[in-house]
C-alpha cells in the first residue's frame, strides 16, 4: 500500500504553499484562524480577538462568526462565497475526559439554504487546533479536484491537485493516510487525519463528510460522519477531494491548560464514573446507541413507515441484541483518545451483497440508532445485514444516513399512495421493506443517474418535483413529506409528544435531535405536564445542548452515563453534576472563572446569533417553524385508526369533543385542528421564554442583555422587531 501511495503522491501538483510560524496553544486557544480561498489560492491567518472569544467562545461560535462575515442575504450554497468552516473549540482535544475530540462543521446547506452545523468525531479538529488554528475557513472553488494539506509538524499549508486518488471515502481515506504518513507504522499513520466525501456527495444534496483516522487497535481506517444538511455536497462543489491534517507530537497536554491538576482531577473522576456506571446503565461500550431501538419500539415512538406508526414487528432483528451479536467488541472503539465510553462500534469483515464493491469484505462503522431507525423500520425494513450495508454505502459515498432514510420512507409512502409507480422511478419498486430498491436508489445517487438524481435532492425538492411533473397533490405531500426548513427529520416520532414537536420544528438548523431531544422526558418519564413546563424545557435544553459544539465536545458523556444519585436531584434530566464538570474543564483550561450564569450566557449568545444568521439567509421566523403536519398530528385515516382508542380519548378528555357518532374523517379533522391550536400556544410560550418576538426573532433587548451587542448584529435584528 505504501508503494502505491507513493506513486499517487508523485502525481500531486502543488498549486500554492504558505508557511506559518508554529506556536504552542495558549490555554485552549491559538488566537488565530486559518483562511483558505480555493478560487484565488489565497492562504492567510486571521486574528482571534478577546472580543471574538467573549462573544462567540469557539467551535461552532467561531464557525458561525466567520460565516456571518463571509455571506450576505443573497448567498446560495453553491456560490463561491459560501464557506466550509471547521473548528474544535477551547476544550476540544484534551484526552483526560471522555468525548472531547469533536470537530464542528458549518456551511450554508443545499437543502435548507441556511447554516447547518454538524458535530463529528475523528482527529481532524484537534489536530487542526494543535497545528496552530482555532478554526479553518475555506471559501471559493478550485478549478480541479484538490487536496488541502495542513502540515502541523512543519508549519505549512498547501493546496495541491491530486488526480489519482479515489473519491469514495473508505478507499480514499486509507490512500491519504499512507501517502501523508512519514512511515508505515501505526504511530506515524495515527498522525494523519482526513476529511473526505464520496461519489454520492457529487450528485445528491444530502452529502456528508467523513472524518477519517487510523485506529491503532484495529490497524485500519475509521470514518466518522458530519452527517446533516449537505456538508459533503458543498465540499465536492468546491472541488475539494480531501483535507488532510498532520500532527505527530500528541501527548495529551497540547492545550497548555492553566490548571493541569484540576483538569486531571475532573477527568479521572468522570472516567471512573463511566467505568463503574456504563455497564449498569446504557451499556454504550457494548452496544452504542442501538439500545434506543427497543425502548422507542416499546413506547410506540419508533418511526416506522414514514413516521406513520410507532412500532414494527421484528424490531428485535435490528435492535440492541441483534447488533450486539455482530459488533466486534474486543477493542476499545473511541472516536478520540481517552473516551472510555467508546461507543463507536464496528462490524468487521462484512461481506457486501450489492453495488460496486459487491463481494468485498469491509468494516462497517456502526450502525448507530439514527441509521438503524432511518434506513430500517422507517422504511419497513428490519433486516440487520441490509441496514449494515446501507450504513456502509452511505458512508463511503458521502451520504447522510438520516436524510437518506427519511427521504426513502417518503418515496415508499408516495408509492403506497399511488403518487409514484415504476414508470416514474425508472423501474424501481418501492413497497415497504424493499431494501434492494433502497440500496439501488443509493447506488443511483452515487452514479448520478435515474430516479436517484431526483431523490438525492431531498424531500423538499421531491415535493416540488412530484407536484410539477407528476401532478401530485401538494397539500397531501406537505402533510407526509417529513422535512422542516428543508432538512429531513431525524428518527423520533414527534406527533405524540408536544415537547418533541417543538424540539424538532423550532430547531434553528432544522429538525435534528442534537438541539432538543425531549421525547423521553415528555413521553416516557412524563416530566413535562404543562405547556409552561414544555416551554421551559424548550428554552433550556436547546441552549445547553449548544455547549458541546462550542467546545469541541461529544454530548453523550453528559447524560448517557449518569452519576450515582442523579435521579434524586431536583431536575435529573439536567445532570447538573456533569454540567459543573464541563464548567470546571473550561475554567481549568482557560484560567477563566466562569460561573453557571456565564456558562449559559456563552451558549445563549451563539444560539441567538445562529437564529439571526439563518434569518439573514432567509429562514428564521415563525412561518419557518411549522414543519410537516405529520410531525404534529396524525394526518391519514389509517394513522387515526391505528390509535383510534387513544385519539378518541384525547378528543373527549383534553378537548371536550364527544367522538361518538363522528366518522373517522371528522375525528381526524378535529384532532388536527386541536393539535394546531395547541402547537400555536406552545410557540407563543416558547418564543416568549427565549426572549424572542412573537414572530420568532430575538428581541434587541434580549441581544443586549446577553452581550450579543455588536452594532451590525443589533442593526440587523432591528429590521425584524
Ligand atoms: S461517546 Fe462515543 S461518539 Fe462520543 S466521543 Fe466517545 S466514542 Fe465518540
Amino acid at each position: 500500500m505504501k508503494e502505491k501511495a507513493k506513486k499517487m503522491k508523485e502525481k500531486h501538483k502543488i498549486l500554492k504553499t504558505w508557511e506559518y510560524e508554529k506556536k504552542p496553544v495558549d490555554k485552549g486557544y491559538n488566537n488565530r484562524t486559518l483562511y483558505v480561498n480555493l478560487s484565488t489560492k489565497e492562504i492567510k491567518e486571521k486574528p482571534v480577538t478577546k472580543e471574538m472569544k467573549k462573544m462567540f467562545t469557539g467551535g461552532k461560535g467561531f464557525d458561525l462568526k466567520l460565516l456571518w462575515d463571509a455571506v450576505d442575504e443573497n448567498t446560495k450554497w453553491n456560490d463561491p462565497e459560501n464557506e466550509i468552516n471547521i473548528a474544535a473549540g477551547p476544550v476540544g482535544g484534551i484526552t483526560q475526559y471522555p468525548g472531547t475530540g469533536k470537530s464542528i462543521v458549518t456551511t450554508v446547506s443545499p437543502t435548507t439554504s441556511i447554516p447547518i452545523d454538524s458535530n463529528v468525531g475523528g482527529y481532524f479538529g484537534p489536530y487542526l487546533k494543535f497545528s496552530g488554528f482555532d478554526a479553518l475557513e475555506v471559501q471559493g472553488k478550485a478549478e480541479k479536484d484538490v487536496i488541502l494539506y495542513i502540515d502541523g509538524d512543519n508549519g505549512k499549508v498547501e493546496i495541491m491537485e491530486a488526480p489519482e486518488e479515489e473519491i469514495n471515502s473508505h478507499i480514499l481515506a486509507e490512500q491519504l493516510i499512507y501517502e501523508f504518513a512519514d512511515e508505515d507504522t501505526d504511530m506515524s499513520k495515527k498522525s494523519v487525519a482526513t476529511v473526505s466525501a464520496g461519489k454520492g456527495s457529487e450528485n445528491a444534496w444530502i452529502g456528508c463528510l467523513n472524518f477519517g483516522f487510523w485506529d491503532i487497535p484495529r490497524k485500519g481506517v475509521r470514518l466518522k460522519q458530519a452527517g446533516r444538511g449537505g456538508t459533503g455536497t458543498v465540499f465536492r462543489d468546491k472541488n475539494i477531494k480531501a483535507m488532510v491534517c498532520k500532527f505527530s507530537d500528541l501527548h495529551g497536554m497540547e492545550n497548555n491548560p492553566a490548571d493541569p491538576e484540576k483538569l486531571r482531577e475532573v477527568g479521572q473522576k468522570m472516567q471512573q464514573e463511566v467505568i463503574n456506571n456504563d455497564p449498569k446503565q446504557n451499556r454504550m461500550r457494548k452496544v452504542g446507541t442501538a439500545h434506543i431501538v427497543p425502548i422507542m419500539n416499546e413506547y410506540d415512538l419508533l418511526p416506522t413507515h414514514n413516521f406513520k406508526y410507532g412500532q414494527i414487528d421484528g424490531a428485535e432483528n435490528c435492535g440492541e441484541e441483534a447488533y450486539e451479536e455482530v459488533f466486534e467488541d474486543s477493542k476499545p472503539d473511541g472516536c478520540w483518545f481517552g473516551c472510555t465510553i467508546a461507543c463507536a462500534h464496528t462490524i468487521e469483515d462484512f461481506e457486501l451483497r450489492t453495488g460496486p464493491y459487491k463481494g468485498d469484505r469491509v468494516r462497517v462503522d456502526g450502525p448507530e440508532y439514527e441509521t438503524i431507525a432511518g434506513v430500517g423500520p422507517n422504511c419497513g425494513i428490519t433486516d440487520r445485514e441490509a441496514i449494515a450495508e446501507m450504513n456502509f454505502y452511505c458512508d463511503t459515498y458521502g451520504l447522510d444516513t438520516i436524510s437518506f432514510g427519511t427521504l426513502t420512507a417518503f418515496i415508499m409512502d408516495c408509492w403506497e399512495n399511488g403518487i409514484l409507480d415504476e414508470e416514474k422511478t425508472d423501474g424501481l419498486s418501492f413497497e415497504w421493506g424493499n431494501w434492494k430498491a433502497s440500496l439501488e436508489l443509493m447506488h443511483q445517487m452515487a452514479r448520478g443517474e435515474g430516479f436517484g438524481l431526483i431523490a438525492g435532492k431531498g424531500v423538499l425538492y421531491m415535493k416540488e418535483y412530484f407536484e410539477k411533473n407528476f401532478g401530485a397533490d401538494r397539500e397531501f405531500l406537505d402533510k407526509i413529506g417529513m422535512e422542516c426548513k428543508g432538512l429531513e427529520y431525524s428518527q423520533y416520532m414527534s406527533k405524540e409528544s408536544t415537547a418533541q414537536k417543538g424540539g424538532y420544528n423550532f430547531a434553528i438548523k432544522g429538525p435534528q435531535h442534537d438541539e432538543a431531544w425531549l421525547i423521553f422526558m415528555d413521553m416516557v418519564q412524563k416530566r413535562l405536564p404543562t405547556h409552561k413546563d414544555k416551554a421551559e424545557a424548550l428554552y433550556y435544553f436547546p441552549l445547553w445542548r449548544t455547549w458541546f459544539s462550542l467546545h469541541g465536545l461529544c454530548k453523550l458523556p453528559w447524560n448517557d452515563v449518569e452519576p450515582v444519585g442523579n435521579d434524586k436531584t431536583e431536575d435529573p434530566a439536567k445532570v447538573e453534576e456533569h454540567v459543573t464538570n464541563y464548567r470546571e474543564l473550561y475554567n481549568s483550561i482557560t484560567g477563566e472563572n466562569i460561573d453557571k450564569e456565564e456558562q449559559m450566557l456563552q451558549i445563549e449568545r451563539v444560539y441567538n446569533f445562529q437564529r439571526l444568521l439563518s434569518l439573514k439567509l432567509g429562514k428564521g421566523q415563525r412561518k419557518d417553524d411549522y414543519g410537516a403536519l405529520r410531525s404534529i398530528s396524525p394526518v391519514t385515516v389509517d394513522e387515526y385508526k391505528s390509535r383510534e382508542e387513544r385519539y378518541d380519548k384525547q378528543l373527549k378528555e383534553e378537548h371536550g369533543i364527544d367522538p361518538e357518532g363522528l366518522s373517522v374523517e371528522e375525528k381526524l379533522e378535529k384532532t388536527i385542528d386541536k393539535r394546531m391550536e395547541s402547537y400555536e400556544e406552545l410557540m407563543d410560550e416558547t418564543y416568549s421564554r427565549k426572549g424572542w418576538t412573537n414572530n420568532g426573532v430575538p428581541k434587541v433587548e434580549t441581544l443586549k442583555k446577553i452581550g450579543l451587542d455588536r452594532s451590525d448584529i443589533i442593526e440587523f435584528a432591528k429590521k425584524y422587531q
